[in-house]
């Protein structure tokens, strides 16, 4: 029969799974200016174990699939554009509550109305040209995840 201490380790090895991941990518914009490699160092610096990471480069179809849940808003043409405009950097992240903490870690969509010392602060051109993707909720950093990379049992 399961202790208390029992239950409450395995209560703390479930939430060491897939909740604690999230997914970014590495915007055009910052990748053609050249931030990546200070936005990984930030990520990193801040406690984010990297899972997984590719460089690669999104079709327009991709991206419009990507930021489909967009469709209808009048800045998808765009934003598809854009996405679609140069290499990026896709990553999954591994940290205790990944995708809160990241959100809070890159800042507001509009870098104009993001917090001082936030990756979108620091490299962010524009809300449309905003440096990084950051996932919002666990089940899309999954979804996100599975988007670019496959056969990923296990982190490293
Ligand atoms: P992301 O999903 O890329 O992490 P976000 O969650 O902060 O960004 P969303 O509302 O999901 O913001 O918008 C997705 C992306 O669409 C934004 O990051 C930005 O690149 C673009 N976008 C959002 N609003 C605008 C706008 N008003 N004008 C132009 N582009 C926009
Ligand atoms: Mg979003």
């Amino acid at each position: 029969m399961l202790n208390f201490a029992a239950a409450g380790g395995s209560k703390r090895y479930k939430n060491k799974n897939m909740t604690n991941r999230t997914f970014t990518m590495i915007k055009p914009d910052a990748m053609k200016n050249g931030h990546a490699g200070a936005i990984l160092d930030r990520i990193i610096r801040e406690g984010f174990k990297i899972v997984a990471l590719k460089m690669t480069e999104l079709s327009q179809a991709k991206a419009g699939e990507f930021y489909a849940v967009h469709k209808e808003r009048p800045f998808y043409a765009e934003l598809v554009t854009f996405m679609s405009s140069g290499p990026i950097i896709a990553a999954i992240l591994e940290k205790d509550n990944a995708v809160a903490e990241f959100r809070n870690l890159i800042g507001a969509t509009n870098p104009a109305q993001a917090a001082e010392g936030t990756i979108r602060k620091l490299f962010a051109t524009s809300v449309g040209e905003n440096a990084v993707h950051g996932s919002d909720s666990d089940e899309n950093a999954e979804i996100e995840g599975n988007f670019f990379f496959s056969g990923l049992e296990r982190s490293m």
